[in-house]
This record gives C-alpha cells, sequence and structure tokens, in this order.
C-alpha cells in the first residue's frame, strides 16, 4: 500500500487570502514571468514536515502551482524540494467539471491505493475526490482560504495519520 501522504495545496491553504495574522511575509513569486503577490509563513513548512515524519509519511504539492512551489514556493515556507501532483491546467467549465473535481481526479490517481491527507480549499473537494474510483483511505482536510492552514488543521491531520497513517 506505502507510505501515507501528506499532500498540500498552496493557494488559499499556504497562501491565505486575507492580510493575515503575524508570521506572514508578503512575497512576489513570478513562474513562467507571470509575477503573484503571496503571504507565505516560514513555520508552515517545519510544522508540515514534522506532521509528516511524526507519521512516516510523505509530503507532496497539490496545487496547480505543480513543479514550480518547488522554486517558488518551498524556499520561502522553509520546505525541501517536494514531489508534486502532475495537474494539468484546468480544461475550463464547459469539461462539466468543477477546479476542486478535476484536481480530485488528478490527486486520487497519483495517490492509488495510498493513504492521504490533503489539505484544499475548494469547497467541492471532499466529495469529488470521495467519489473518484478506486480511491484509497484519506482525509480531506478542508480549509478556509481567508485565513488559511491553522494549526487546528495540523491536529486534525496528525490524529488521523496515527489511525490510519501506518
Ligand atoms: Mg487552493
Amino acid at each position: 500500500m506505502g507510505n501515507a501522504l501528506v499532500l498540500v495545496d498552496v493557494d488559499g491553504v499556504l497562501n491565505p487570502r486575507d492580510r493575515p495574522h503575524r508570521g506572514f511575509k508578503r512575497h512576489r513569486c513570478s513562474p513562467n514571468g507571470v509575477t503573484f503577490k503571496l503571504w507565505l509563513n516560514r513555520a508552515h513548512g517545519p510544522l508540515l514536515s514534522d506532521l509528516a515524519a511524526a507519521a512516516g509519511a510523505e509530503l507532496a504539492w497539490a496545487s496547480y502551482w505543480c513543479d514550480s512551489a518547488n522554486e517558488w514556493i518551498a524556499p520561502r515556507v522553509g520546505l525541501p524540494a517536494l514531489p508534486f501532483v502532475p495537474i494539468p491546467r484546468f480544461p475550463g467549465p464547459e469539461t462539466g467539471r468543477t477546479l476542486g473535481a478535476w484536481k480530485a481526479r488528478h490527486v486520487a490517481a497519483y495517490a492509488g491505493a495510498r493513504p492521504f491527507v490533503w489539505f484544499e480549499d475548494e469547497p467541492d473537494a471532499t466529495e469529488c475526490v470521495a467519489a473518484e474510483a478506486g480511491v484509497g483511505p484519506h482525509l480531506l482536510v478542508a480549509v478556509d482560504p481567508v485565513r488559511g492552514l491553522t494549526e487546528a488543521h495540523l491536529a486534525l491531520a496528525a490524529a488521523w495519520l496515527a489511525e490510519h497513517g501506518a
């Protein structure tokens, strides 16, 4: 079955929408020459690394940033380069899928039978990932994109991994 995965989104999870509380700094990130302004918190990386290490789990990106997260996000939040779920550009709502459903399909394919925790802010991600055929045991930790990832989210994930992760 393999080690558990801890999957992390960027926008709305590590990069909250609102001007955040202390610990965050403003960064300009320019993947492929397009500049985005992000709020990022250097405490997040060590917290996520500790969570994964305690459970013997593997951290990976689950974000439309894909590999760009390793260049632009990882060093600013205190994470090493991570594997990433390959998520192609969203083809658009005319496919009958939402952004969350498109992402969930690729997350499920990447995880296979491995248990996983997924920190995500797409509002329909929970039901979308549960509906994917063959998806393994998982916990979707729904993050409010206004505030982003909090210690309460990490505690939920740690409790679930302690029970299902090994
Ligand atoms: Mg997001």
